[in-house]
C-alpha cells in the first residue's frame, strides 16, 4: 500500500497534468498537491496509523467518498486553470465527477473493490473499476464521440414509469444542470442508510419538473413516495445527467472472457442496481422464453429452411446450453461457425459446424422486451451460413468487418492517441522479444483462425 507523501499511489500512476472535462474546460492537476491533500483528508485510509485529530479531520474521514474526493480537489494547488486556483464548488458536478474518477484511477484516494457477478457465466469477481478507466480521451482532448461524449440536454424531458406527483400522474421528468455547491444538500444527505428526500435535496438533484409539477416541496414528496420502478428510472436519468457516459470501465471475466461494464467511480451519491432488475421484471406481459428442448426444435426447423434456401448441407448443428463463447471484444455470441478440417488438438477430420448459444438468446430476451427469438434464430443461422460460404470461397469479408467493428469500438473507448502509443509500445516489445514469443504467438493465431468465425448479438 501507499506510504509517504509525494510517493505515487499503489498503482504507480500519477495524476495527469492536464485534463479535458465535459464542459470543454482544460484543467491542470498537481499530483503532489493532491497527495498532500489526500493525506490530510484520508490519512487513515492511506495506511497511516490511527491518530487522534481535530474533529474536522475525523468528520472528513468518515464522510461519504464523494465528499472526501471533493475535499481533496479543494486542496491548495490541486486543481488550477491558467495558473489560477479553480473553485471546486463552482464546477459543474459532471466535471467534478471526472476529476473524482481520476483521483481513484491514480490511487490518490482509495477505491474499495466491489463484488460483481459476470453477466455471461455468473462467476463472482471483485474489482475496483476506477483503476480500469481509460483516461486517454480525457488527457488527449478526444471527447468527441457522439455516444460516449454526448452532453446532457437539460431542457429535455425523460420518460419514466407513471407515478403520482401532486394531483396528477407524472410520466416524464426534467433535470437542470447543477454545480457542486448547488448539489451539496444531496451530496451531504446521500450515503446514509436511506436518503431523506426534502425539497432542498430534490432541488440539489436538479429535478425541476415532474410532468406539469414544478413546486420543489411537491416534487420532493412525490419522489419519496415513488414506486421502485419510477424512482430507479429517475436515478438513471440522474446518472446520465451527472456522469459522462465515458465514465465506465470494462472488466474481462477471467472465467469466460466476457466484458462486464462497470460504473466509474463505483461510489456514487445515488446508487442504482438491484432496484432496476425488479423494475424491469414488472415490464408488462410477454411470452416466456422457450425451454431448451423447445428452443432446439425451433433451431433445427429453422436450420432446415435456411440450409435449403442457401443451398448448403452437411453442416453440423449444435445447440450449446453452456456458457456462450465471446467474440474478441468480450461480447457473448449468439452463434458461431467453425470450418471443417483437421482438428488441431484431436487430429481427426471434422465437418463444419454451426453452434447456437441458448443462454445468449435467453439473456437478450431478458434484456430486451422487443427481442424476437424466432427471427433472431433464423438470422443467426443465416449469418453463420454466410461465413461458411465465404470460407469455402477462400475469403471472408464478413469476418474482417466484424473484427474491424470490435477494433473501432475499442479505439472509441481507449482513444486514438492512446491506441497509437500502445501500438508503438507493443511493436517495440514484439521486436525485442520476437524469438522468445514468436512461436506461441503463431500457434495462438492459427487456433484463432480456426475458431474465429463468429457472430455477436
Ligand atoms: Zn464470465
Ligand atoms: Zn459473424
Amino acid at each position: 500500500m501507499v506510504g509517504e507523501a509525494g510517493v505515487s499511489g499503489a498503482s504507480g500512476r500519477v495524476l495527469p497534468e492536464r485534463v479535458h472535462v465535459p464542459s470543454g474546460r482544460v484543467l491542470c492537476l498537481s499530483d503532489a498537491a493532491a497527495r498532500v491533500a489526500a493525506r490530510e483528508v484520508v490519512g487513515e485510509a492511506l495506511g497511516e496509523a490511527r491518530r487522534v485529530e481535530g474533529e474536522g479531520a475525523l468528520a472528513a474521514r468518515e464522510g461519504a467518498p464523494w465528499l472526501r474526493d471533493l475535499r481533496v480537489l479543494e486542496g491548495a494547488g490541486v486543481v488550477t486553470e491558467g495558473g489560477e486556483a479553480v473553485a471546486i464548488g463552482a464546477l459543474s458536478l459532471r466535471d467534478a465527477h471526472v476529476l473524482r474518477a481520476l483521483l481513484a484511477w491514480a490511487s490518490v484516494v482509495p477505491e474499495e473493490e466491489g463484488e460483481f457477478s459476470c453477466e455471461n457465466c455468473g462467476e463472482v469477481f471483485r474489482a475496483a473499476p476506477s483503476a480500469l478507466l481509460e483516461v486517454g480521451p480525457f488527457t488527449d482532448g478526444e471527447l468527441h464521440d457522439p455516444d460516449l461524449d454526448r452532453s446532457f440536454d437539460a431542457g429535455a424531458w425523460h420518460a419514466v414509469p407513471a407515478f403520482r406527483a401532486g394531483g396528477t400522474l407524472c410520466r416524464r421528468v426534467r433535470l437542470a444542470e447543477r454545480t457542486v455547491d448547488e448539489a451539496m444538500p444531496l451530496l451531504l444527505a446521500a450515503g446514509g442508510r436511506s436518503l431523506r428526500m426534502t425539497p432542498a435535496v430534490a432541488a440539489a438533484m436538479g429535478v425541476v419538473a415532474l410532468g406539469s409539477e414544478r413546486r420543489a416541496s411537491v416534487i420532493a414528496e412525490a419522489l419519496s413516495e415513488a414506486p421502485e420502478a419510477a424512482w430507479s428510472a429517475v436515478v438513471d436519468v440522474y446518472h446520465e445527467a451527472r456522469y459522462p457516459a465515458r465514465l465506465w470501465a470494462v472488466h474481462r471475466c477471467a472465467g469466460c472472457g466476457a466484458r462486464n461494464d462497470l460504473d466509474v467511480p463505483l461510489e456514487r451519491e445515488l446508487s442504482r442496481g438491484e432496484v432496476r432488475a425488479g423494475g424491469r421484471r414488472r415490464g408488462g406481459e410477454r411470452a416466456a422464453f422457450p425451454d431448451l428442448d423447445a428452443f432446439e426444435r425451433e433451431v433445427r426447423e429453422a436450420a432446415e429452411r435456411v440450409y435449403r434456401v442457401r443451398g448448403v448441407r452437411n453442416i453440423d448443428l449444435f445447440v450449446d446450453a453452456g456458457v456462450p463463447l465471446c467474440d474478441d471484444g468480450g461480447e457473448p455470441l449468439l452463434g458461431c461457425y467453425t470450418p471443417g478440417g483437421m482438428d488441431p488438438v484431436l487430429m481427426i477430420e471434422r465437418p463444419p459446424e454451426v453452434r447456437i448459444f441458448y443462454r445468449s438468446f435467453e439473456a437478450e430476451h431478458r434484456a430486451d422486451p422487443g427481442f424476437d427469438v424466432l427471427a433472431e434464430i433464423k438470422e443467426t443461422l443465416d449469418h453463420e451460413v454466410t461465413h461458411h460460404l465465404h470460407y469455402l470461397s477462400g475469403d471472408d469479408p464478413l469476418d474482417d468487418e466484424e473484427r474491424g467493428e470490435i477494433e473501432k469500438e475499442r479505439v472509441r473507448r481507449v482513444g486514438v492517441a492512446e491506441s497509437a502509443r500502445r501500438a508503438r509500445q507493443g511493436l517495440r516489445a514484439e521486436v525485442v522479444g520476437f524469438l522468445r514469443v514468436a512461436w506461441p504467438l503463431l500457434l495462438v493465431a492459427a487456433l484463432g483462425a480456426w475458431m474465429g468465425w463468429c457472430q455477436g448479438p
